[in-house]
């Protein structure tokens, strides 16, 4: 039984931890011409970043939620494009004095699974003698005809040598898929939640979301061609089809793995598809409803 990261944070520092989204001015080899220039196919401008709002600072990031909320302590979260990507100097730096402060109780950097070359694992081990790193990959799929088609621009051994060495270091791994990419069936899916839910050692943490088709992306382009030549790649899975996944999908996981997320929310002036998932506490509490008795306390 998996267990949510609500009551895991509750559990391990006995308060809510709240997320800062923080830029690290990064970007990334899948956008930059180094693996590709497109960068993944579903990939807005943002990044895959694009609901982070990312003050100039950690006090101004604390500021937003501190004018709604009681909180004292953060996870300080590197989401957009690829936070071990460039300079490992200044990434150093930068994480270093984030990672120091009182306040920031977890280190949590988005990137992918061939950036993590032997000066950036150096820098994690480093980092996570001081306080928690969370190391957030964008898998998204086990599948390599799928991988090839949203042009992720890594191959799953890639994957598997980074989370080795990851869990060799100690670190905390979490893992993101999407559900709902072209030509995937339902059981090609579950196949990826099979997959993580065996790997060895048991995986950390995993976000699920639905597949987000944003305008702007070449998935959107993708997607309108499929809607006027009606080829049927494209399954978009109504609210229902989807949290009935989701819950299949959690039923596998292993009590090791923390839930981070279930559902996406893409940015409301750019999604096209789907719509209800703007309607995120309608989707999140058809899950919460739907997955009762899955999680552990
Ligand atoms: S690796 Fe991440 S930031 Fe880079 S193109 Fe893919 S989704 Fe976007």
């Amino acid at each position: 039984m998996p267990i949510r990261l609500s009551t895991y944070l509750q559990n391990t520092y006995g308060e809510k931890i709240y997320k800062l989204s923080l830029s690290s001015g990064c970007t990334c080899p899948n956008r930059d011409g180094t693996i590709g220039t497109g960068g993944c196919s579903f990939c807005s401008e943002g990044g895959s970043g694009e609901f982070a709002k990312e003050p100039e600072s950690i006090d101004a990031a604390k500021e937003l939620i501190r004018s709604k909320t009681d909180a004292r302590r953060f996870i300080a979260y590197y989401q957009s494009f690829t936070n071990t990507y460039g300079d490992v100097d200044r990434l150093k730096e930068l994480y270093m004095s984030t990672i120091k402060r009182d306040d920031i109780a977890i280190l949590s950097l988005g990137t992918r699974p061939d950036c993590l070359g032997s000066e950036v694992m150096d820098m994690v081990k480093e980092l996570s003698t001081i306080k928690p790193v969370w190391i957030e990959l964008g898998l998204q799929t086990i599948h390599e005809r799928t991988s090839k088609r949203i042009r992720r621009g890594y191959e799953l051994e890639v994957f598997e040598d980074a989370y080795r060495r990851l869990k060799e270091c100690g670190v905390t791994v979490i893992v993101h898929v999407i559900f709902g990419l072209p030509v995937e069936t339902k059981e090609d899916m579950l196949d990826t939640i099979r997959y993580l839910a065996g790997l060895s050692p048991a995986l950390d943490g995993i976000k699920i979301q639905n597949l987000q088709i944003l305008k702007g992306t070449d998935m959107y382009k993708e997607y309108l061609e499929d809607v006027e030549n009606g080829t049927g790649d494209f399954h978009i899975m109504s609210m229902e089809e989807y949290t009935d996944l989701v819950t299949e999908a959690i039923a596998l996981l292993p009590k090791e793995t923390v839930v981070h997320r279930m559902t996406g929310d893409g940015p409301r002036k750019l999604l096209v598809e789907p719509l209800w998932s703007l309607d995120k506490k309608r989707v999140l509490n058809i899950l919460t409803a739907k997955t009762k008795g899955l999680f552990s306390e």
